[in-house]
């Protein structure tokens, strides 16, 4: 974890947040774990050049990252536990590890020793013969190249820990290991992550958990990433990207339609126009849901199923870009429903909507979104009863013909950003393009 999250970092979280979704729509009680890594190199790096307590940086990380998941409507794990809490349970998995021989201590570090467990780099398939493990600063006495540190010994003016074997601090691989094991017990169902994070990372998960005792994940689910200009992206872009400025222009729940709804093992290559095509298309979502409960004029619950397409969709590998195909469909019927003034099927198109954007964390009338927007929604309120006020006023000229002032108070209001449309009910007002 470093720093405030950009898009790229918060996109692993969506993808795994519609998952979980999914999993409690279809029955599941779902525990779902998110760690926070409050000690590493960056972390110490970062407090030594600000001259700050490098437990200050983690809490910091924390809440930038928690901000922004928060922002997309991503919803709240069963537990976030941090790496430092779980130093005991660290030891406890070392002292077993070396028990067993699957692990040893050389100058006050700890390394697994990867030739000890047949079956390590399964998962991404490479040959330990091939293997080449760069060693870090203060990686000594290794008994072979490739062996990883799972405990590092303590180096002057770094937060350190004592343990059997002298004061030190945790790698990276370990504090997963240990935390799955306390949270999730020996065998778990899904675990996740970025496609960046197969090896080393998780590779090195699974060789502990599997040398200790347990079997671990049963099922593996790694995202792809957001690029720019074909590269991952990265700190190095600076802050067009994070996601703290990227909602002060862009409405969140856009953001998250844009960043969740391609399938999590394509690469979004980041773009403008892409971003301002998916605000069109959720705008064409919203319309619908907005224009059925005004006619409707109460509110429309969710329903209970979603389309059996839909589900399919879903339970086929995650397939949101097919499940929101269905969603679109849905839409464009619901609109021939109100076309053809049919009001009860206009109605069951919205409640199978809300059930599909429910799934997605997309719906517009969902607690999360029009709590955020309660403020837009009062103003809202404010802004019609002004329009109303000055639609009035052109409806005066109009039937005193006086085409001209008529003509000048539409065009004022489009240079406010108003499109004012003409329907049998009355002119009606929408916010035009940005
Ligand atoms: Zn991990």
């Amino acid at each position: 974890m470093q720093a405030a999250p950009h898009i790229g970092h918060v996109r692993s979280n969506l993808n795994f947040d519609i998952l979980r979704r999914w999993f409690a729509y279809r029955g599941y009680d779902v525990t779902f774990i998110r760690n926070v890594t409050d000690i590493d190199d960056k972390i110490i790096r970062k407090a030594a050049e600000q001259n700050r307590p490098w437990w200050s940086i983690g809490y910091e990380n924390e809440r930038a990252f928690n901000d922004g998941y928060e922002a997309l409507g991503c919803l709240p794990p069963t537990y976030e536990p941090r790496a430092t809490g779980h130093v005991t349970e660290m030891v406890e998995m070392m002292r077993t590890l070396i028990e067993r021989g699957h692990a040893y201590e050389a100058d006050g570090n700890v390394y697994f020793d990867v030739r000890s467990l047949p079956g390590y780099l399964a998962l991404s398939n490479q040959d330990l013969d091939d293997l080449r493990q760069p060693s870090e600063d203060g990686e000594t006495g290794k008994r072979d190249p490739r062996d990883f540190a799972m405990w590092k010994s303590a180096k002057p003016g770094e937060p350190s820990w004592e343990t059997p074997w002298g004061r030190g601090r945790p790698g990276w691989h370990l504090e997963c290991s240990a935390m799955a094991h306390k949270y999730l017990g020996s065998v778990f169902d899904i675990h996740g992550g970025g496609i960046d994070l197969i090896f080393p990372h998780h590779e090195n998960e699974i060789a502990q958990a599997r040398g200790f005792g347990d079997e671990f994940a049963k099922y593996w689910v790694h995202n792809a990433w957001v690029t720019m200009s074909g590269e991952k992206m990265s700190k190095s872009l600076g802050n067009s990207v994070l996601v703290s400025e990227m909602v002060k222009q862009w409405r969140p729940i856009v953001l998250r339609y844009y960043l969740g709804t391609p399938h999590y093992r394509s690469t979004i290559e980041y773009s403008e126009d892409a971003l301002r095509e998916a605000e069109s298309a959720f705008a064409r979502i919203e319309g619908f849901v907005q224009r059925v409960v005004e006619m409707a004029g109460r509110p429309v619950e969710p329903a209970a199923d979603v389309p059996p397409a839909f589900a399919e969709a879903m339970d086929d590998d995650l397939g949101v870009p097919g499940a929101l195909a269905v969603v679109h469909t849905t839409v464009r019927q619901g609109n021939s429903a109100l076309a053809a003034d049919d009001k009860d099927a206009a109605v069951a198109r919205l409640a199978e909507v809300r059930a599909m954007l429910g799934v997605l964390g997309l719906d517009p009338l969902d607690a999360h979104w029009a709590g955020e927007s309660d403020q837009s929604q009062d103003l809202h309120g404010v802004v019609d009863s002004l329009v109303r006020l000055v639609l009035d006023q052109r409806e005066a000229a109009r039937s005193r013909k006086d085409w001209a002032t008529a003509d000048a108070i539409r065009d004022q209001l489009g240079q406010a950003g108003l499109v004012i449309e003409d329907s049998p009910t009355g002119p009606r007002w929408t916010l035009g393009p940005r």
